[in-house]
């Protein structure tokens, strides 16, 4: 039998391209950066960092120059989760996050209907149920 895994998210990768300017970003000072998060068993997660400059950057600490270190930060899943979290709150274009989860849609789906009838059930007005309709993609008129 398989045992689904504990962990929720696959991968994770969180952009943040505030400061990137298309004419200098690889050594003009407007650089873009990600962080990449991966699963690693255990509920753990590898942290590697990246930039679009093209300066000696480490991978592991994410500071540009040259450093000492030699092995990734691992996190736990509430980091990752808190970092996915952030990126969608700041709701910009330039600020995002990509994830990929593991295969548990199903309850994810009933978890998230059991939600949003709750959330319909309390009183709401017309504004609240024209953006949710709006959000979730589904025609009200
Ligand atoms: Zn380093």
């Amino acid at each position: 039998m398989e045992t689904q895994p504990r962990a929720k998210i696959k991968k994770a990768t969180t952009y943040d391209y505030t400061s990137y300017e298309a004419g200098k970003s690889s050594n003009g000072g407007a650089y873009g950066f990600w962080t990449k998060y991966s699963y690693i068993g255990e509920g753990r997660y590898e942290v590697h960092h990246g930039t679009t400059a093209d300066f000696e950057y480490c991978p592991y600490c994410g500071n540009f120059g040259d450093c000492d270190c030699d092995i990734p930060d691992v996190v736990k899943e509430a980091e990752v989760w808190q970092a996915i979290k952030d990126a969608l709150k700041e709701s910009s274009s330039e600020i995002y996050a990509e994830y990929e989860l593991f295969k548990n849609h199903k309850e994810w789906v009933e978890k998230l209907r059991r939600r949003v009838r709750d959330a319909l059930n309390k009183t709401v007005n017309d504004t609240q149920i024209i953006n949710c309709a709006f959000n979730l993609d589904v025609k009200v008129f």
